[in-house]
């Protein structure tokens, strides 16, 4: 039998779809042929790993196991204890009594001295005034000395090529001038 024989008959056996006749060949193939039988062992790991997978399901009684647990918890902490209900009272009172003490000293203050709120909202504009202005001077201060030095550094270069300008023209015509005079000489 070929090669390609033989791989028809694995997928057969695979398929469970293989008489004895054919399961007989391709076991006397394999037991010659290395090629095929390295690929019937391969194929037949892979497909006892699909069997395994295809036989861990869940039982048919699942979902309804799953929703009778859920609907049991949820009773179980919907159901306030009487203790819990204390408690939640207790802190209820403490919150409101917290709030009204912080609170309604602020509006009592205001209720009875009316213009001394006017006043401390008015001061307190006041200072949030003066810090924007300070920000706004401290930001323009900064870009004034970033602008100063960038423009120091400007000018320094601008004077360093100035002077190397003077240095090659004195140069050049201190050169000239000892051509000339070599010349002066040779003449
Ligand atoms: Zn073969």
């Amino acid at each position: 039998m070929k090669c390609n024989e033989s791989q028809v008959l694995m997928m057969k056996f695979f398929d469970r779809n293989i008489n004895d006749i054919e399961e007989a060949l391709l076991k006397q193939h394999i037991r010659t042929c290395t090629k095929c039988s390295e690929e019937f062992l391969s194929l037949k790991e892979i497909f006892s790993e699909i069997e395994q997978d295809s036989a861990i399901e869940p039982p048919e009684d699942f979902e309804l196991q799953v929703m009778s647990r859920i609907e049991k918890e949820t009773v179980m902490y919907s159901k306030p204890t009487q203790q819990n209900d204390f408690v939640y009272n207790i802190l209820l009172v403490a919150v409101s009594f917290i709030f009204v003490i912080l609170f309604g000293g602020i509006l009592w203050e205001a209720v009875k001295h009316p213009l001394a709120l006017y006043q401390d909202v008015q001061i307190a504009t006041e200072i949030a005034k003066e810090f924007l202005s300070a920000a706004v001077t401290m930001v323009k201060g900064i870009g004034i000395a970033v602008m100063g030095v960038t423009a120091s550094l400007y000018k320094t270069y601008y004077y360093a090529y100035i002077l190397l300008g003077i240095l090659l023209l004195v140069i050049q015509g201190v050169f000239f001038r000892m051509v000339r005079e070599g010349n002066g000489a040779a003449q």
